[in-house]
């Protein structure tokens, strides 16, 4: 045991205002001892292995799999022959040989990998692990369902049973989504939820959202075609190493009928897709997360603006891991800035050199917004999407007088208004904003939380730049937007 499991389920406040569906929680499996998901897994199945006296083991694995099991096999006193694709990233493979593994690397898909590892278990006999299907696997999965369930009661209350007795139960989410491979998690999940209503603990099993990536979906591919059976996909083009099961095999149609049964979906998202999710992620909720588990996200991002996942929705989001920092790869190399401090300067005015350095770290004048809304949540949230994407001087007014009082003195490059204001509302400062010739060019951006009727829209034409739906502006657009306005 290193302590796997037992992992926060953490509310994603801002996610859930950007988005318009503020019950998202996420569990945070990046917490286990090597940063996935797959630690639950590790510490069952290795366990169970110990007992049966085994002492030398093969596994094929996309690499989580392997660092997992190599942490905990080098507790228990198992040899570990970790057969993985020449794709896995070298940060990866090396924190599997630090754990004194051995690391095969195979040229060739994960399903060859699977393949050639069988062949090596068979000739040394040798025993071979079987993934998603060693019961190992599915049990320990199962108390992700368990904790999500005791989690989600302590955050929100009871809920109550529908079937006529009403006697307080755990919470079931609407929602479980996760990113999916092999459909091990999935399954898990979907068995303890059926367990803890056959207890009756629950009342329901939640939909579940498997969400694949574009470049290896099988499962999507075959739920598209109504089909309870996976044709595989044989050269999978993904960066996300960690999804490449091409031939998921009898998981998916095991998967197919909880899937079916709980009323979910199989969906797909592009690489792209997953890294803007990753950021977002990072920038909104303060949660790094690897790109595999970043699909997870960019599936909820998908079936929130699809209108699959309503508003009202309570939602589980599974942070499958950070098993390796991915940064490098995503971030480009522009990440960071440089502060070299001229060392002579340093000796004499220590002070000078440093202010001198810094002043060569950003321009002195960042453009200026001004951001008018009496919602402190409101302000914070557009405030972050605005910090997390560049450099800007943001001051803040919570009401429509003080804002004009603001906008007036300082005369900024943009103005981000909320319509609906006690007192004195965004139409009044519009009015007031554009009677003055001082303030009359100021770009406006009018950010609003309500649908606008017709004469509200016809009354903005011609007033403002931009108009903007709370709840359904994801960063990238309104970046943009802002960047457009600026320039
Ligand atoms: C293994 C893994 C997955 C996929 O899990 P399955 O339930 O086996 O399909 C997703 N994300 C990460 C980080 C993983 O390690």
């Amino acid at each position: 045991m290193l302590g796997e499991g037992g992992t926060p389920l953490i509310q994603a406040v801002n996610l859930g205002m950007m988005l318009g569906c503020p019950n998202i929680f996420i569990k945070d499996e990046r917490q286990g001892p090597t940063a996935s998901f797959k630690d639950r897994q590790a510490a069952v199945t290795i366990a169970a292995l110990k007992e049966a006296g085994i002492t030398e083991m093969v596994a094929a694995s996309t690499g989580n799999v392997a660092i997992s099991y190599s942490a905990y096999a080098a507790r228990a006193g198992i040899k570990l022959w970790a057969f993985v694709t020449s794709l896995v990233p070298a940060v990866k493979m090396r924190e599997i040989a630090i754990y004194g593994s051995q690391v095969v690397k195979v040229t060739g898909s994960y399903d060859q990998a699977k393949q050639v590892a069988a062949e090596f278990a068979r000739q040394r006999n040798l025993y071979l692990d079987m993934g998603a299907r060693t019961i190992t696997s599915i049990e320990a999965m199962k108390t992700i369902a368990f904790e999500i369930a005791e989690q989600l009661t302590t955050l929100m209350g009871s809920a109550y049973n529908t079937n006529g007795k009403s006697h307080p139960i755990w919470r079931t989410p609407d929602w479980y989504i996760q990113s999916v491979s092999g459909g091990m998690g999935p399954l898990g999940i979907s068995k303890g939820f059926s367990e803890l209503k056959k207890m009756n603990l629950v009342d329901r099993i939640p939909a579940i959202a498997a969400i694949q990536v574009e470049g290896c979906a099988p499962m999507v591919n075959a739920w598209k075609e109504h089909s309870e059976i996976a044709t595989p996909v044989s050269s999978p083009r993904t960066h996300i190493e960690t999804l490449a099961t091409g031939d998921p095999g009898r998981a998916y149609t095991l998967l197919f009928r909880k899937v079916y049964d709980s009323h979910g979906i199989f969906e797909s998202v592009s690489d792209e897709e997953a890294f803007r999710a990753l950021h977002v992620l990072a920038k909104m909720e303060g949660i790094s997360a690897e790109p595999a588990a970043a699909v997870a996200f960019a599936g909820l991002f998908k079936l929130i603006r699809a209108g699959i996942i309503k508003p009202t929705d309570v939602v589980v989001v599974n942070c499958t891991g950070h098993t390796m920092p991915t940064e490098p790869f995503i971030l480009g190399d522009n990440w960071a800035r440089n502060v070299v401090l001229p060392s002579r300067m340093m000796e004499e005015t220590p002070q000078e050199g440093l202010l001198a350095a810094l002043s060569r770290v950003a321009p002195d004048r960042f453009p200026h917004v001004v951001l008018v809304d009496d919602s402190p949540d409101a302000r914070r949230l557009i405030r972050r999407i605005l910090q997390s994407q560049g450099n800007f001087t943001i001051q803040e007014a919570e009401s429509g007088k003080q804002a004009l009082k603001l906008i007036k003195n300082e005369l900024p490059d943009l103005i981000i208004l909320d319509l609906m204001m006690p007192e004195m509302d965004g139409f009044a400062v519009l009015d007031a904003l554009k009677s003055s010739p001082d303030t009359a060019s100021i770009p406006v951006i009018v950010s609003t939380a309500k649908e606008l009727t017709v004469e509200e829209k016809e009354k903005l034409k011609g007033q403002i730049q931009a108009l903007l739906q709370k709840g359904d502006f994801l960063n990238d657009e309104f970046l943009e937007e802002v960047n457009s306005l600026i320039r």
